[in-house]
């Protein structure tokens, strides 16, 4: 009887208890027409929190949720690449032109964002694909949302850098009591010949501890020539032109040396750590050329410049009250990140440390400069190794994943719309261009908007994101992707194109930057504040029945669920022994992750394993993958005869029931009964049976879905990491917070005030 779409069903959560979906929820799909939407670039890469855009700023503030875009821009994708003498873009606002311009005749083309008129070039009158001349509306550029080009000279201030790679390692005694060095050391042996470059590729090496250590490494030299700075206020490269090395030239030399390093330092004795001053002269030595450099870090600097405190107090890690010390400590580090950014150096952070090491302060290095965070925590090689296995597994990605040197992004939107908030690892150079002394793949981005003039008129708006950067085998390239959205002006229409995950991801980002700002209390109460408003304004001004209950859109339907996890989630949670670092490395993967893995991260996945079938399984590459249905994050669906697989992006646990049945313990486990599963189990055997085929085809599948490696824990009741396993159940209440129902009371009671 009712044209009501879908999206807009009307959902009383007190009532329905069983909202989430077996499968994961899909991107909506933006209210355009087909041939619109069949261009339209993929929500993996480009996706808006409202996929219908109010038309006036006023409409936005009624409907109280964030406008905002997600962005995994460099993610890696098969694409079209476009050589092209002249790029095609508005002699205007310079964006691309694509999918989503009009041509008003063979001759002329419309921009889709500044609505002025250019001409179409000669060239593009040829379409390379159809290999005719008159069609410039088939060329690629206007058939593909996404697309790369090759860079003619005037996109490039210098020539193109070549790939410059430093490693910067900790020798004090404790990094060499971890063991990480020999992993380090055997994984750049192993994937040397994979590090993107060409025969230009340059690399060097520093360590240090309470002095700075240098290695000569000149082609011709005999053996690596260790050169030792014990002025570590006063830092000078003793030798600056081979330190960093051509890779090919002196491969040997760098072989030699990754094969000697482990033991040079093995009765050290040092147990300070200058990390400041090693900092200091990575970076005069990648200045002339920028670069990435990758720092391991074991402990907290305690030596020179860049020296930091222990903050954290132990007694407060699960304070109800507010948490301490989320800011840095010092300016040290940011400062350094934002001169390495202006000389094109990003800085890669791997922090393996059991200690309190100020993470807070420390990943300010990778935070302005575009690098990335990694944490190792309770880092040994004997002790830990499910966080070896992950150590190797993800350096191995690290270091033959594609990489962008002296890079630029800027997203366009059309007249109207703007950009005032960035999320992500970067140095925000003008109000729209980032500045990425280094893009990687696996890098994702957010970005918060407002409506500064009214989109009357419009049927659609477009954002365009342009990247620019220098490929590994020293090619200027530009990465372009455009999205389109409808624009409308009624709230029930901005409600029906809410997309739930993207604006959780947003949230989380704006929470992040409140609990540094402000107070991790404040950034609280906003959270719930979202959904309180967002739910309020809907009641109030688009549901036309009343009634009672906690009544929201289908589209909507999950959002308390997602709000109330993100409460939970280690970035925001109290009354939880959370270790400081822990915490504010949850908050720098919130900003810096692509929305599918922050997804998981905020609300884990969890399945039942011991009964998986091939009914609806997929099939790649003739393996076969079970697909079993979500479950509820609740100990309700937990049953003490199966085993629950909890996928929480970074880490995977194997809860097993203590009745487990006997067949998955003998099929899958390979053990008799419950009693004999091994503590710290991280392994699971390759048995030939169908149950471990499936379980192991599984398991394996998640970790293809993403690009770093999540450690698997085996565990039972007596298990340690049992409570870690146990605080993702975030349906169910706890001493300090609310169950799932208690929040959709509460909820209910402030919308209905
Ligand atoms: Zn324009």
């Amino acid at each position: 009887q009712s044209s009501t779409p879908e999206a807009l069903r009307v959902v009383n959560l007190l009532q329905e208890r069983n909202l989430l979906p077996p499968a994961p929820v899909p991107a909506p799909t933006p209210c355009l027409t087909q041939d619109l939407q069949k261009l339209n670039c993929s929500p993996e890469v480009f996706r808006s929190t409202l996929t219908s855009i109010p038309q006036t700023q006023s409409l936005l503030n009624k409907a109280k949720m964030p406008l905002g875009l997600l962005l995994h821009p460099f993610k890696d994708l098969s694409l079209p690449v476009v050589t092209s003498s002249t790029i095609v873009r508005c002699r205007f606002c310079r964006t691309y032109i694509n999918p989503f311009v009009s041509f008003l005749d063979q001759r002329r083309w419309k921009c889709n964002l500044c609505y002025r008129v250019n001409d179409v070039p000669e060239e593009f009158m040829y379409n390379p694909v159809s290999r005719s001349y008159g069609e410039p509306h088939k060329r690629p550029e206007v058939q593909n949302a996404t697309i790369e080009f090759i860079a003619p000279s005037e996109y490039m201030l210098r020539p193109p850098q070549p790939a410059v790679y430093l490693f910067v390692l900790d020798v004090s005694h404790n990094a060499v009591e971890t063991g990480y060095l020999n992993v380090f050391c055997q994984s750049l042996l192993d994937n040397i010949s994979s590090l993107p470059g060409d025969s230009r590729t340059k690399v060097g090496f520093i360590t240090f501890d309470s002095t700075i250590h240098f290695y000569n490494l000149q082609e011709g030299l005999s053996q690596p020539q260790m050169l030792i700075v014990s002025d570590i206020e006063d830092i000078f490269l003793p030798t600056p032109d081979s330190l960093l090395v051509n890779l090919n030239e002196s491969k040997e030399l760098v072989q030699d040396l990754l094969k000697s390093l482990p033991n040079l330092f093995e009765k050290t004795m040092e147990t300070q750590s200058a990390l400041g001053s090693a900092l200091q002269a990575a970076f005069k030595l990648l200045s002339p050329t920028g670069g990435r450099m990758s720092v391991f870090q074991t402990q907290l600097p305690n030596l020179g410049v860049g020296a930091l405190q222990s903050r954290e107090d132990p007694n407060q890690r699960a304070s109800a009250k507010d948490i301490q010390h989320l800011a840095p400590a010092t300016d040290f580090y940011k400062k350094l990140a934002l001169d390495c950014s202006s000389q094109q150096v990003a800085v890669d952070l791997f922090l393996l440390s059991a200690q309190y090491c100020d993470l807070a302060s420390l990943g300010c290095i990778s935070r302005y400069s575009a690098g990335s965070v990694y944490y190792y925590p309770s880092y040994h090689h004997q002790h830990n190794p499910a966080q070896v296995e992950r150590f190797q597994k993800d350096l191995k990605r690290y270091l033959t994943r594609k990489i962008g040197f002296e890079a630029v992004m800027r997203i366009r939107c059309t007249k109207g719309l703007s950009i005032h908030t960035f999320h992500g690892n970067f140095f925000v150079r003008s109000t729209d261009l980032l500045s990425l002394p280094n893009v990687n793949p696996d890098a994702g981005f957010a970005v918060q908007m407002s409506i500064e003039e009214n989109l009357d008129d419009m049927q659609v708006v477009s954002f365009q994101a342009a990247l620019l950067y220098t490929s590994s085998k020293g090619e200027r390239r530009i990465r372009v992707h455009t999205l389109c959205l409808p624009v409308v002006n009624s709230l029930s229409d901005i409600f029906a194109g809410a997309d739930v995950q993207a604006i959780t991801g947003l949230l989380a980002c704006m929470a992040v930057d409140r609990s540094v700002t402000a107070s991790l209390s404040d950034a609280r109460d906003a959270m719930t504040n979202a959904a309180i408003d967002s739910l309020m304004s809907y009641r109030q001004s688009v549901l036309t029945i009343q009634q009672p209950g906690l009544l929201v859109p289908a589209c909507l339907r999950l959002f308390p669920l997602y709000i109330l996890a993100l409460l939970k989630q280690k970035a925001f949670r109290t009354g939880t022994s959370t270790r400081l670092d822990d915490r504010v490395f949850a908050m720098l993967q919130l900003k810096y992750q692509p929305l599918a893995y922050a997804m998981l991260m905020i609300h884990p996945a969890l399945y039942r394993v011991d009964d998986l079938t091939d009914e609806g399984a997929l099939n790649i590459n003739e393996r076969t993958i079970p697909q079993p249905r979500l479950l509820q994050l609740s100990v309700e669906k937990l049953s003490r005869e199966g085993a629950f697989l909890m996928d929480a992006g970074i880490v995977i646990y194997l809860w097993i029931g203590r009745n487990c049945h006997s067949n998955f313990l003998t099929q899958v486990l390979g053990v008799p009964n419950y009693a004999a599963v091994p503590d710290n189990l991280y392994l699971l055997p390759e048995l030939d049976t169908a149950e471990s085929q499936r379980t192991r085809a599984f398991i394996g599948w998640l970790r293809d879905q993403r690009p770093f490696f999540p450690s698997l824990h085996i565990i039972r009741d007596e298990s340690q990491l049992k409570a870690s396993f146990m605080q993702n159940m975030i349906e169910d209440r706890t001493e300090s917070a609310l169950s799932y129902y208690e929040f959709l009371l509460h909820l209910q009671q402030q919308i209905s005030k």
